[in-house]
């Protein structure tokens, strides 16, 4: 155990309010590909379509050629189907406990934070499993997109149906927003970024705040991301064994 693992284990023993800001790479262990990185789905950014993933799950190509963006929602859905949470998810759930209050702000579409057990999770990127009509307010939550046909359409309106996720070019939704806001307002006592690039600015804003503000931050993630010049512990390792060592530490 390296010295800065006996320090973060300390300081989680102590927390009382910690942060979890997640990314694809916490379900990498779960066999779920990230987008970016080392073993992503889309290592060159490219699909097999010729476009860049950004471009055919956008707001724009979901309106112009829904037939598109829902062949790779689809493929996203496969890509968790039947996936279980893993040692990263479990850990962030244990944490939980009557004295230490535990938050993940998450930008995955997988729900598997929450079949870990995570109670507060903002899911700033929406869920993949839930449905939703682009006119009337049917939403449903489906386990598998197997009963769904390819450009599937809503049984009580017949608009087009889509998955409750945020599309690149849409916003973040406001109620989940603004309930992250409300809990950051009232402070943490420890970050953690876990396997994510951190890339947009919601994400990397609070991290930012935690480091003018002297909280404590950790960053656990194989490769560098923009954000880990302002980590004061760096784990250059996969989430699952990080986090599991970490705890050890404190129970
Ligand atoms: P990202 O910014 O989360 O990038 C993935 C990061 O995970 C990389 O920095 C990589 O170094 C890191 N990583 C890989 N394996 C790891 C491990 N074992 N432990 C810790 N870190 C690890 O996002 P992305 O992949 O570029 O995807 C973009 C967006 O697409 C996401 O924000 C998300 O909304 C969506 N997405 C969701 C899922 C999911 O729900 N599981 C999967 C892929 C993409
Ligand atoms: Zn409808």
């Amino acid at each position: 155990m390296s010295r800065d693992a006996a320090k973060v284990g300390e300081l989680l023993k102590r927390a009382q309010r910690v942060l979890f800001i997640t990314g694809a790479g916490v379900s990498a262990e779960s066999q779920i590909p990230t987008f970016r990185g080392a073993t992503a789905a889309f290592a060159d950014g490219m699909t097999e379509d010729g476009l860049p993933f950004e471009e055919v799950l956008s707001a724009e190509t979901f309106r112009d050629n829904p037939a598109l963006s829902w062949k790779y929602l689809a493929r996203l859905e496969l890509s968790i189907r039947g996936k279980l949470p893993n040692a990263a998810h479990a850990v962030m759930a244990g944490l939980q406990t009557p004295r230490r209050e535990v938050f993940i702000a998450t930008q995955n579409i997988d729900e598997l934070h929450q079949r870990a057990g995570s109670r507060n999770v903002f899911e700033l990127h929406g869920n993949l499993r839930r449905i939703i009509c682009t006119r009337c307010d049917y939403r449903v939550h489906l386990e598998t997109y197997e009963s769904l046909a390819k450009l599937p359409r809503c049984p009580r309106c017949e608009a087009l149906l889509r998955p409750d996720v945020v599309l690149y070019g849409e916003t973040l939704p406001m109620d989940v927003l603004d309930a992250f806001q409300k809990e950051q307002a009232k402070g943490f006592d420890l970050f953690f970024s876990v396997g994510t690039t951190s890339l947009f600015f919601y994400v990397a804003e609070p991290i930012l705040a935690a480091a003018r503000r002297g909280t404590p931050v950790v960053e656990i993630n194989p490769e560098a991301t923009p954000v880990s010049h302002l980590a004061d512990y760096r784990f250059a390792e996969p989430a699952g064994q990080t986090l599991q060592s970490l705890v050890q530490q404190a129970p």
